[in-house]
């Protein structure tokens, strides 16, 4: 399906095609919480990079998050690029250069109504913040770190993939 999106201002706004719309997979790790997640996690959509289009791509700033290394206390820039309008904050996308096929929208910056998942997958459920409750449904699954289906995966084990307009 086609996905529209913008930013609050509306000074960004974006297009991109997804086979895998629903809004079913809520990461609670530091980085989505605290630039995407008001209510503890944010929630990433699969699309195809080849067909993003941006009006207003000026106002598309990139973070990449540094990322501290529990074992060994070293730091690391996360490769995962995510793109905020530099004039209100919305968080808009994730791309990463090691899966560069792929964007990952978030589902808070999309304008076309999306489909309501019938089970949810909860990630990096271990990096929550103490205050966020996961309210797990009855066939949802959930991860302390990654969990074992991607996006792609999620959407072929319950026939939901989107091929059509
Ligand atoms: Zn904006
Ligand atoms: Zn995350």
């Amino acid at each position: 399906m086609n996905l529209e999106g913008s930013c609050h201002c509306e000074a960004v706004r974006f297009g991109v095609r997804s086979t895998h719309p629903y809004p079913f997979n809520l990461c609670y790790c530091s980085v989505c919480r605290k630039t995407a997640g008001g209510g503890g996690y944010a929630i990433n959509l699969g699309a195809d990079y080849s067909t993003l289009q941006i009006q207003g791509e000026e106002n598309v700033e990139v973070y990449r998050a540094v990322l501290c290394d529990k074992n060994s206390g070293t730091t690391k820039e996360s490769p995962g690029q995510r793109s905020f309008c530099r004039i209100c904050g919305s968080a808009l996308w994730v791309w990463d250069p090691r899966w560069p096929e792929l964007v990952h929208p978030f589902a808070s910056a999309i304008d076309t109504v999306l489909p309501a998942p019938p089970e949810r997958t909860h990630l990096m459920v271990g990096s929550k913040a103490s205050w966020v409750e996961v309210r797990k449904g009855r066939n949802d699954k959930v991860f302390d770190g990654y969990p074992d289906e991607s996006i792609a995966d999620w959407h072929r084990r319950l026939d939901l993939e989107n091929e059509g307009a």
